[in-house]
């Protein structure tokens, strides 16, 4: 039922490019610091960074209207991408492409693309391995390996468009990690992607995914962007209705109670007014009964929100067992009855590696 390709090995560079700085990391800005440092012009800033973020170059040659001298001196201050192709898996049901990517220090993540009609999504990783210990989640079994860079965030896209088309329009920060732990990383990578001379994507096809770490969401709610507050998704990992159930399935619980992550996410909207998303990976007799739906709507009344229910991935590791279809239609009619929205998350690529973390741990969490 799977395609599986096996791209090339994680390519190593010798030790004298190790220290140089990816120039994917680079904002627009800082780029053109960088050139004018070298004594360039500063236009040049806009035509590197468009053949970077845009025009997807795979190297500094294939910059035509660079000038030779200024792609080799290019070539001798920074290195060009830090993340290769691993591997990729291709649903043959549905398209869906799941993507094993190394690092330089061959750290391996992982990303998803899924296609929708005539456009795609991008589910990027924020971090190799992660350190948060969600007991249903495959991807933090090893740990927390060490944070991505921007630049690397930007390549996971990049990667996925030079395998599969140019056609990215919406990214999921929803891979391996945390994202409001690797904070300053993840504002640079929303910098650089939403730079309309590089890709230009929207800040409201963006969506990021937190397990409720409150001070990284009162911090991304205060968060000023050309003078406006940031208008990028915020999508919540929930997964139980209230702090006893929480903490059983997610130790993020003991730092951050309920009421302190309601009271954050009630500040997120009042600031930005962007709909809230609640993640609830339903869960057999865990987190799926009437008395659950009820509590959890009661939790949620007054916010603008949508609850995004994800029949739970089975992951040895985690025991736990995904509800039959009717009990999440059930369980979601339910919310709706108490007058919370929801919806069944569409899986997507289910005869390949489906959970986040699985195809890493397959491979071994370094090559
Ligand atoms: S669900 Fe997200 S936050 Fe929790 S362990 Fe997995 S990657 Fe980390």
């Amino acid at each position: 039922m799977t395609a599986t390709v096996f791209i090339m090995p994680c390519l190593r560079r010798k030790m004298s490019t190790e220290m140089m700085k990816d120039i994917y990391d680079l904002t627009k800005t800082e780029l053109g610091e960088r050139l004018t440092d070298m004594g360039e012009r500063p236009y040049r800033a806009k035509q590197i960074f468009s053949w970077l973020h845009e025009r997807g170059a795979s190297s500094f040659d294939d910059m035509t209207d660079i000038s030779k001298d200024l792609r080799k001196r290019l070539k001798e201050e920074f290195i060009f991408g830090g993340l290769f192709l691993d591997t990729v898996q291709i649903s043959k049901l549905d398209g869906t492409r799941k993507y094993l990517f190394a690092m330089e220090d061959k750290a391996l993540i992982e990303g998803v693309r899924m296609k929708y009609r005539d456009w795609s999504t991008a589910c990027i990783s924020s971090q190799a391995g992660c350190a948060m210990g969600c007991r249903f989640c495959a991807s933090t079994i090893s740990g927390l390996d060490r944070d991505m860079t921007a630049g690397e965030m930007a390549q996971e896209i990049y990667l996925m468009e030079r395998d599969a088309g140019n056609n990215i329009s919406n990214v999921v920060i929803m891979g391996s990690g945390e994202p409001l732990l690797n904070y300053d990383n993840l504002m640079r990578f929303i910098d650089i992607i939403t730079d309309p001379d590089g890709k230009g994507i929207s800040q409201r096809n963006i969506t990021v995914s937190t397990c409720g770490i409150v001070p990284g969401i009162r911090r991304l709610a205060e968060e000023n962007r050309n003078g406006g507050h940031l208008q990028i998704n915020l999508a919540i990992s929930l997964h139980a209705p209230n702090d006893e159930k929480r903490k059983k399935i997610m130790p993020v619980a003991e730092k951050y109670g309920m009421d302190e992550l309601m009271d954050a996410a009630r500040f997120y909207y009042e600031k930005t007014h962007r709909r809230l998303t609640f993640e609830y990976a339903l869960m057999a007799g865990e987190n799926d009964s009437e008395e659950d739906a009820r509590e959890l709507a009661g939790r949620l009344k007054g916010l603008n929100a949508l609850v995004n229910l994800i029949p739970v991935n089975p992951v040895r590791e985690s025991g736990f067992r995904r509800p039959e279809r009717e009990n999440c239609v059930s369980f979601k009619n339910k919310l709706e009855n108490f007058g919370i929205n929801g919806s069944i998350r569409r899986e997507l690529g289910s005869d390949i590696d489906g959970a986040c973390g699985q195809l890493r741990m397959r491979k071994g969490k370094k090559s």
